[in-house]
């Protein structure tokens, strides 16, 4: 059969013409579903993150994946490639949380990890026997995670161009993320050695190691580190700020090759971070922390949500200040943004605080619901200034002048001018609404 995977974009929801600034990652999701796939098929996979989908596609079966903001896409997508006569199945987390919702736009639904479940989705499809709705009874073995198929994408069209997954899951639940819904409260581990294999066949650097915590369990990566430390590799990965609890696994980390960590900050409000279930990060071990990642070699990108209950209008002066002051390297901001299937979805429906149903503008970059303690003009308004301030010439140098690493640099370089390119976006799709 001939099979294509489509990863919709979500800004071509409201114009399919947009221009895209080139994509970050390529869509490891489906380079591993391709993977998974037998092969007395061919498979193609279609990224719109770096050109729209081609609607003259005629394959025999069509898999799309997407998280909430582009699940409108996701549909348009479906509904136009149906009306040919093509039939779609869809997996992801959004339609893993909805699925009566995608099963409107599409023939069958992936619940959950596809490993287990794709062979039997093309089975079944083989003998004419699609089924509505695949669950898996059980989180799957990571060791069945195969190496994923880089020949499918053009890797040249990312920015960084060599993803590959180590863990599933989070020991935490905090109640904005979707990852504890769609991968169970569980933490599974891939093999090392099979990481270790895939990371070898990987001919450049740096790795993108697409983990939502790499170090949620301290033994495993512990042993992870020393082995990729035999590769003499780079990487970025993503860990939890309680790896200041084992300090020295920052040390075997950045021995093993790591320069930059994603760390979710989120606040510098105590109060605020146990109101999202993440009490778990110590704002006045903060700077701690990332004075160690710095003596380690290793820069800092911090993730920072707004519009959490209490946050003031004052909010952001205070974190613009505070990112100086710790010497954050880069950071991404969002709006706090109930997306289905966690608990915070839950509990502002049951309080009827959801203003806005359009799943596109689920992005992080809008107000979702109604916040409390500032209005939405105000968080909004926000949320751009502090962007702006933050890739700044001025805050860049501020942050990043003591250390002077390249990567860094290279980094706010390339977010300075992405940042002015979106907000004047933003500002032109006001005018055209007002
Ligand atoms: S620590 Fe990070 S990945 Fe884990 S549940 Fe919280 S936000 Fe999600």
């Amino acid at each position: 059969m001939e099979i294509c995977l489509v990863n919709p974009e979500a800004s071509l929801y409201h114009d399919p013409s947009k221009r895209l600034a080139k994509p970050l990652f390529p869509p490891l999701s489906l380079m591993t579903v391709a993977a998974l796939t037998p092969e007395k098929h061919n498979v193609t996979v279609i990224d719109e993150s770096t050109a729209p989908a081609n609607f003259d596609i005629r394959p025999d079966l069509v898999g799309l994946t997407a998280m909430t903001a582009a699940a409108p896409r996701a549909y348009q997508i479906a509904d136009r490639l149906r009306e040919q006569g093509v039939p779609v199945v869809m997996g992801g987390m959004h339609a893993s949380a909805l699925p009566e919702e995608a099963l409107q736009h599409v023939d069958g639904v992936v619940i959950g990890e596809a490993e287990e479940l794709w062979p039997q989705v093309l089975d079944d499809f083989e003998q004419g026997q699609l089924q509505p709705v695949y669950r898996h009874e059980h989180y799957p073995d990571p060791a069945t995670i195969p190496p994923a198929r880089r020949d499918v994408v053009d890797i040249s069209k990312y920015l960084a161009k060599y993803t590959l997954q180590a863990t599933r899951g989070c020991p935490f639940a905090c109640s904005f993320c979707a990852v504890s819904t769609f991968f169970g409260r569980t933490y599974r581990t891939r093999p090392v050695e099979n990481v270790v294999a895939e990371a070898a066949a990987i001919k450049g650097k740096p790795l993108i190691l697409v983990d939502d915590n790499i170090m949620g369990s301290p033994r495993y990566a512990t042993m992870l580190f020393e082995r990729l430390s035999d590769l003499k590799t780079t990487f970025l990965t993503q860990a939890s700020t309680t790896m200041l609890n084992t300090p020295e696994l920052i040390g075997k980390a950045a021995k093993a090759g790591c320069r930059a960590l994603f760390v979710g900050l989120e606040s510098i409000s105590q109060e605020q971070l146990t109101k999202i279930g993440k009490k778990f990060n110590v704002v006045k071990k903060y700077k701690e922390l990332i004075q160690r990642l710095h003596d380690n070699g290793i820069a800092v990108v911090g993730s920072f949500m707004f519009g959490l209950d209490g946050d003031d209008p004052g909010v952001f002066e205070r974190t613009a200040e505070f990112t100086e002051e710790a010497q954050i390297d880069i950071a991404q901001f969002s709006i706090l943004t109930p997306l289905p299937g966690t608990k915070l979805y839950d509990q502002v429906q049951q309080q009827g605080r959801i203003i806005e149903r359009d799943w596109s503008k689920y992005d992080g970059t809008r107000c979702t619901f109604v916040p409390q303690g500032l209005s939405v003009e105000k968080l909004e308004a926000g949320f751009h200034w502090i962007y702006e301030h933050f890739y700044s010439w001025r805050s860049i140098l501020k942050r990043t002048a003591r250390r002077l690493e390249p990567l860094v640099w290279l980094l706010n370089g390339i977010y300075h001018k992405r940042v002015r390119n979106w907000l004047a976006q933003m500002q032109q799709q006001l005018a055209t609404n007002e």
